[in-house]
C-alpha cells in the first residue's frame, strides 16, 4: 500500500514549504528526467558546482561529471532503462563531480527514483565530501610521518639499549684477557707466547667492538629534534584520532576533558604525538577484553604552571611485577609486544624536561600521566 504524507497545510503553504526546503537545504538537490536532462538545481547545487541554474537547467546532467563518466552517463541511464539493474539508484555512493571551473571534487550522491507528470524522474542529493577527504588525507600524512619517526626512534632506542647491555660483557672480556696476559706474562714458553699474541688480538677486537657501540650510541643519541611552540590539546586530539583508527568496533567511550587555558609549549610535535599515540594504543589494547571500555583523557595546568596530560582506562591494570620495571626496555606482556614503547616515551618526556609516570586508576585500570614544563629547557 502506498504511504502518504499529508502535512496539515493548504496548497499555497505546501508550495512555500517546498521552496523553503529546496532553497535552504545544505546539500545539493537536483532532479533529472529519464533522458538525463536537469529539471531542478537548488541553491546548494549552485554553490557546490559554481553554475547559475540557467546554465544547467534543460541541459544534460553529465556536464556536472568528470570524464569518463561524462561520456558514459547516457549509457548508464539507457542500461538502467533496459535491464532495471540498479548501480546507484535507490542506494547512493561516493563519486566524483566537476565544477564549472573544471576542478573535480568528491561527493556522496544518493539517487531516488520517482514519477513526475507521468515521466520517470531521478532525484539526486549531493553531499560535498571535500572537507572529509582533506581531513582524512591530513590524518594519513600524519600517520605516515609518525610511523616513520617512531621507527627511527625505535631503532635508535633499541640500538642504545643493546649497546648498553653489550658494553658490560665486552668490558669484562677485555679485563679477563688482560688479567690472563698478566698471569702468563713471565712464561717464555713458545706455545704461551703464541697464546699471548692471540689474546692481544682478541683484546684488540673486543675494544674495536666497544668503539663501534660507542659510535652507534653517539649517533642515535644526538639525533636532531625540532622544537616549536605547539598546543598540547591539538596534539592530543590528533594523536587520539590516529590511535583510534580501526578501533570503532570495540565500542569504546572516549571522554575528553581538555583545559581551554593551556599555554603554548615548546616541543617536538611528532615526538609528543608519538607518546600520546603509544599511551592511547596501550589503553585500547588493555581494554580489548574488558567489560567496560572507557578512556578518559584530561589536560590541565598544574599548580607549578606545567601542563599535564592524563590517560585513564578501565582495563585490568598492571601487576606489581610489571609496574616495577614498567619503563625499562623489553618489558612486555604481549605476544607480539616489543616492550620498548614506554621506555621511548619516558626518554622523550625527559628530553623535554617533563615526566611520565603511572598510577592505578580508581576503577581498577591504569592511568598514565605526563607533564611538560611551560618553559622548556634548551635542546
Ligand atoms: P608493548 O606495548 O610493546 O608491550 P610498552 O612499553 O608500551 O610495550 O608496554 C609495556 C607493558 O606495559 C605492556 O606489555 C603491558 O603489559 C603494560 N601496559 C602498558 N600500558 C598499559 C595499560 N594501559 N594497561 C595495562 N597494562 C599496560
Amino acid at each position: 500500500m502506498e504511504r502518504r504524507f499529508d502535512p496539515p497545510f493548504g496548497e499555497a503553504e505546501n508550495a512555500a514549504l517546498f521552496r523553503l526546503l529546496i532553497s535552504t537545504a545544505v546539500d545539493g538537490i537536483m532532479v533529472i528526467d529519464g533522458r538525463g536532462t536537469v529539471r531542478l538545481f537548488n541553491n546548494a547545487c549552485e554553490r557546490l558546482f559554481g553554475y547559475e541554474p540557467g546554465e544547467v537547467l534543460g541541459r544534460n546532467v553529465s556536464m556536472l561529471m568528470p570524464a569518463p563518466y561524462r561520456e558514459e552517463h547516457d549509457g548508464y541511464l539507457e542500461a538502467y532503462r533496459t535491464t532495471g539493474i540498479r548501480k546507484i539508484i535507490g542506494i547512493g555512493r561516493e563519486v566524483t563531480a566537476r565544477r564549472k571551473d573544471g576542478s573535480i571534487f568528491p561527493i556522496y550522491l544518493s539517487v531516488g527514483e520517482g514519477v513526475f507528470e507521468d515521466e520517470p524522474v531521478f532525484v539526486g542529493i549531493v553531499h560535498d565530501m571535500s572537507e572529509r577527504h582533506a581531513a582524512l588525507k591530513q590524518l594519513q600524512e600524519l600517520q605516515a610521518e609518525l610511523i616513520h619517526v617512531s621507527r627511527l626512534n625505535e631503532m635508535g632506542h633499541m640500538s642504545s639499549a643493546f649497546a648498553h647491555e653489550l658494553n658490560q660483557p665486552l668490558a669484562a672480556i677485555v679485563n679477563y684477557l688482560r688479567a690472563a696476559q698478566r698471569t702468563v706474562a713471565s712464561v717464555e714458553d713458545e706455545t704461551v707466547i703464541r697464546a699471548r699474541e692471540m689474546m692481544d688480538k682478541a683484546a684488540e677486537q673486543a675494544s674495536r667492538a666497544g668503539q663501534i657501540i660507542k659510535r652507534l650510541r653517539e649517533f642515535t643519541e644526538k639525533r636532531d629534534t625540532s622544537r616549536a611552540e605547539e598546543s598540547l590539546n591539538r596534539i592530543v586530539e590528533e594523536a587520539i584520532a590516529l590511535a583510534l583508527v580501526g578501533s570503532a568496533p570495540m565500542n569504546m567511550k572516549v571522554e575528553k576533558n581538555l583545559a581551554a587555558d593551556l599555554p603554548g609549549i615548546s616541543m617536538d610535535r611528532i615526538q609528543i604525538q608519538q607518546v600520546v599515540l603509544n599511551l592511547v594504543r596501550n589503553a585500547v589494547e588493555a581494554m580489548e577484553d574488558a567489560p567496560v571500555r572507557h578512556l578518559t583523557v584530561t589536560t590541565r595546568l598544574t599548580g607549578e604552571g606545567d601542563v599535564l596530560a592524563s590517560f585513564r582506562d578501565t582495563g585490568p591494570g598492571l601487576s606489581e611485577e610489571v609496574v616495577r620495571r614498567l619503563f625499562e626496555p623489553f618489558v612486555t606482556t604481549k605476544e607480539n609486544g616489543m616492550g620498548i614503547g614506554l621506555s621511548i616515551c619516558r626518554s622523550i618526556m625527559e628530553a623535554h624536561g617533563g615526566r611520565l609516570w603511572m598510577t592505578p586508576a580508581p576503577e581498577g585500570g591504569a592511568e598514565f600521566h605526563f607533564t611538560l614544563p611551560a618553559t622548556a629547557p634548551r635542546d
